[in-house]
């Protein structure tokens, strides 16, 4: 890729003269931190970034650069589910979308051509006419799916998973419990919600269940392939 970093950089100086912001290098040594690096940054990324070269600033003022460079159509601020704000680079025609690992943050970005077109036909068939999207998958990269462990308790799951029923522990009187509510040893779970406290609300086939957490830690599962999920 061309590396346009001196003209961005020599157009972000214009910008900062002419706004008469003063501290005019400080802000110069933010933005040239970021622009050596590729990755998607949150603002302690920046901070880490900015003091391994020696730059103590205050998290405000990185921000005001941050978010100034954002207003400037430099950078791009994104917002994925459960991460802080994050800041890429923005490179003028160039679109790409992303897959974003629920367990250890990693951001994977792509491109794909029949995809975009698809969804602009998708837009024009309900009378659209497309002007900007975020495309977002949300799952488990290659390396976290390796390190689950095969079999866990349900309770482990995170919202928004889908977990197959292993098999249940606890003797006959939990299976009796757990059959008696449809629940059975292939089943497909869905987690909606395991932050209440003190109890489990899954999705089984078409209802929703409020599981309570001892009878859940009995449920043992497994994370569900793609040909699993009904
Ligand atoms: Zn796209
Ligand atoms: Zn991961
Ligand atoms: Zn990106």
């Amino acid at each position: 890729m061309i590396n346009n970093n001196h003209i961005e950089k020599a157009n972000f100086r214009r910008l900062i003269e002419n706004d008469k912001l003063g501290a005019v290098d400080e802000r110069l040594n933010v933005i040239d931190t970021f622009l050596d690096t590729e990755a998607h940054v949150t603002l302690e990324d920046m901070m880490r970034l900015l003091r391994e070269r020696g730059y103590d600033y205050e998290p405000d003022f990185v921000r005001q650069c941050m978010n100034r460079w954002v207003k400037h159509g430099f950078a791009q601020k994104e917002i994925f589910e459960g991460q802080p704000p994050r800041y890429e680079h923005r490179h003028l025609g160039k679109h790409h979308d992303h897959l974003i690992c629920t367990k250890c943050g990693k951001i994977v970005e792509f491109g794909n051509d029949e995809l975009e077109r698809l969804q602009i036909k998708i837009a024009a068939e309900q009378g659209f006419h497309m002007l900007q999207h975020k495309m977002e998958i949300y799952g488990l990269c290659s390396a976290c799916i390796e390190k689950r462990i095969p079999l866990m308790p349900l309770p482990m799951a995170k919202a928004g998973e889908r977990v197959v029923i292993e098999e249940i522990s606890g003797g006959k009187n939990a299976r009796t419990r757990l059959g008696s509510m449809g629940l059975r040893p292939g089943d497909v779970l869905e987690i909606i919600n395991n932050n209440a406290v003190g109890r489990l609300i899954v999705g089984h086939g078409s209802t929703r269940l409020a599981l309570g957490w001892g009878v859940a830690q009995k449920i043992m599962v497994s994370l569900a392939r793609q040909d699993q999920i009904p």
